[in-house]
């Protein structure tokens, strides 16, 4: 990979330096051998993270843009999102900035994309969208990284960090199966093989689950970067706004 694309693809230009992403660094424990395998389906798993993301992103701006009328995927979302907002006293405090909000660690180096930073009850903190059946350990880093560089960079205190899960699927009238469509692709899991399949309508799950771990995460993000620094030296010397301190 060439220099320019390796800059462009794991990080962004602040202020004059260059910081890797947040999410490049955690992929160095990310089980990327089982996404391989799966080459086709894994792109249209992408896809649609990303459409759940401008969705969720937009109604937590507190515009339902259009999508819900040619997407009937999002109308259970839609009604997931709105049950969760209310349920846990949900709110953006300020939805120009608080959404898909850039944050950076100059002293360490590194950047990322927050999904929404928001109070939620009594604490404040900043609340990461995942789509999909579980839970990765590589969010418990992505989310220390995020939280470290909001508070250095905006000196607030926060309080917390949570995982809002937004799950998608079909079930299967008769034995229960649970179909997760992604695009041109679907993933069966459970159910019976022999059974001929009646699919209801979509339904979305939200889970709601706050970090309890910070100061450990937040270690075990560092070590992580410095294995990701480590594993890329080779293109990390090649570039000049990118401090050698932080290069092995
Ligand atoms: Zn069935």
């Amino acid at each position: 990979m060439g220099i320019d694309l390796f800059k462009q693809k794991f990080g962004y230009e602040i202020q004059g330096m260059w910081l890797p992403r947040v999410t490049a660094i955690t992929s160095i424990i990310s089980k990327f051998p089982f996404v391989l395998k799966e080459t086709g389906g894994f792109r249209d798993r992408l896809a649609w993270g990303t459409q759940v993301h401008e969705f969720v992103g937009g109604m937590l701006q507190g515009s339902e843009h259009e999508a819900l009328e040619y997407d009937p995927q999002l109308v259970p979302i839609a009604a997931a999102v709105r049950s969760w907002q209310k349920e846990h006293d949900v709110e953006i405090l300020d939805s120009e900035r608080d959404v898909e909000r850039r944050v950076h660690d100059q002293e360490q180096m590194y950047a990322g994309t927050v999904d929404a930073v928001a109070r939620v009850g009594e604490k404040r903190g900043l609340v990461e969208i995942k789509t999909g059946a579980h839970l990765a350990p590589e969010y418990l880093l992505q989310t220390a990284g995020y939280s470290n560089a909001l508070m250095r960079e905006s000196g607030a205190q926060y309080d917390a960090r949570w995982i809002l899960r937004i799950d998608q699927y079909e079930e299967c009238e008769g034995c229960l199966a649970k179909r997760r469509r992604r695009g041109h692709s679907s993933f069966l899991q459970g159910g019976l093989e022999i059974c001929n399949h009646q699919w209801g309508i979509p339904k979305a799950d939200c889970e709601f689950l706050e970090l309890p771990e910070y100061e450990q995460d937040l270690r075990a993000f560092f070590a992580a970067k410095e294995i990701w620094e480590w594993h890329n030296r080779n293109h990390l010397r090649k570039i000049m706004n990118y401090p050698k301190r932080h290069v092995v």
